[in-house]
Parts: C-alpha cells; structure tokens; sequence
C-alpha cells in the first residue's frame, strides 16, 4: 500500500546554525505525534546542511533525508555540481526533481530530467518527481494534457521496478509560494488523473501503490482539506515547512 508522505522543501533557506534549529524544534514538537502513525516525514534542505541535518533526525522510521537536486552524471568535470551517489553517500534517501523552478530558472527539460532519475535511481534514491501546469495552461482547459505530456516524456521510461521507487508531486505552478492554494476539488481532479496515467502506463497495481503529494501554499490551514481527499496522499511544503509550529500542524493532519 502507498505511504503518506509530507515533505518539506526548504529551497534555497537557511544557513546552517537555522537549519539546525529549526530542526530541533520540528523533532521536539512531532515526537509524540507520530509514535504510532504511518506518515513518513521527508526534510529537503540545501546542500551544505545535507548531513547535519540527517544527523539530528530521529533514528526512527518517520524521519527521512531529501535533497533538492541532483545531477545526472556519477561523477567528473561538472564545477559546481552533487551526483546522486555524493548525496546518498552522506544518508540522503529522496531526491526532488522537475520542480517547477529548476525547469523554469534552470532550463530542465523532460529529456535532462529523464537522465536525472536515471541518476537518482541508480544510485538507490527515491525520486519525488514533479509536475504541473500554469495558470494560462489551466486557464485554457489544457491541464490534464499538459500533465499527461511530462509524465509521458519525463517518468513513464522507466521500468516498473524503477517506477515502484517513485513519488509523484503535483505542484500547480499559479499555486506555488502564491498563497493561492488548489481547491481539494482541483488538487484530487488531477490527482485521480495522474493515477489513471500511472494504471495505462504500468498497470492498476502501480497506480494504486504510487504516493502522490500535493505542492503549492499547503499550509497549516489547508492540509487537513486537502488530505482528506482518496488521492492525495500528503503534501510537498515549501515556505510553511521553514515554520516549525505550521510544518508540524501539517504533519498531524492526516
Ligand atoms: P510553497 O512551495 O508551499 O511555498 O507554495 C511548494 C513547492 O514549491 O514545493
């Protein structure tokens, strides 16, 4: 059966002394909470913090380490660059790729992205793999064709063994640090759909064993609304997963 997951990315937030704190805060507040509940807790922060973040979390099946990017060569001449293999290499379990803002600022396109999972993939992390459209996208009533084309062209490559790994990120991008969260309705219409893409691509199985998350202004306020929903299955958190007090109001919404 598929897990809950919510995942906080910190993007590019907090020094190394904050990241420790807010750290220490989200562990001290969820401690009770999730004793005795299924949901998988995936912190995301930059690079550098990577492995004094992994460090201080909780030993224990709830807490796991996520990175932002990777790139899609073990290793070499790239200046500049963190291979998978470097990130799972100091604990890192999750890896997120195709967000909005790498393939808009950073020109990812599906055929990069494709490379990328391999990447992650052969280097034993779970991919969060995002998609989602624009407001002139949705506007045009083009939503589900335009999500249907990224899971084509950047997921649905890959074998079934290697899509069994994969967590699924809806992220709408009009909702993305806009405060203006998707409807429940919105967010469980193209979830549902993206688990009929995964049932013709691989088969029923797989799409009923696929996490799907939702990203976009999820907030302490809307989680519960959101979850509720059969097919979202948590949350991809950004600017309320840098609040202790709000990022663990989210985790206890399921
Ligand atoms: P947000 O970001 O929660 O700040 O809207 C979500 C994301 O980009 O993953």
């Amino acid at each position: 059966m598929r897990k809950n997951i919510v995942a906080g990315n910190w993007k590019m937030n907090m020094t190394y002394q904050d990241g420790l704190a807010l750290i220490s805060e989200i562990t001290n507040m969820v401690a009770d909470e999730v004793t005795g509940s299924e949901v998988e807790i995936v912190v995301c922060p930059p690079f550098p913090l990577l492995h004094a973040i992994g460090k201080q979390l909780p030993q224990n099946d709830h807490f796991h380490l996520g990175a932002q990017n990777c790139h899609q060569k073990e290793s070499g001449a790239y200046t500049g660059e963190v291979s998978a293999k470097m990130l799972q290499s100091v604990g890192v379990e999750y890896v997120i790729l195709g967000h909005s803002e790498r393939r808009q600022y950073f020109r990812e396109d599906d055929e990069l992205l494709s490379q990328k999972l391999k990447a992650a993939l052969g280097a034993g992390l779970k991919p969060i793999f995002c998609v989602g459209e624009s407001l002139e996208t949705r506007e045009a009533d083009d939503t589900n064709e335009f999500i249907a084309k990224q899971l084509q062209n950047g997921l649905f490559h890959l074998s079934n063994e290697e899509f069994d790994q994969v967590v699924i990120a809806y992220e709408p991008i009009w909702a993305i640090g806009t405060g203006k969260t998707a409807t429940s309705q919105q967010a469980q219409e193209v979830h549902a759909f993206i688990r009929e893409q995964i049932a013709r691509a691989y088969d029923a199985e797989a799409a009923l064993n696929t996490t799907i998350l939702y990203g976009g202004s999820a907030n302490a306020q809307n989680a519960k609304e959101l979850f509720s929903q059969p097919d979202v299955d948590g949350g991809l958190i950004g600017g309320a997963s840098l609040k202790s007090r709000d990022f663990t109001e989210i985790i206890k919404s399921f």
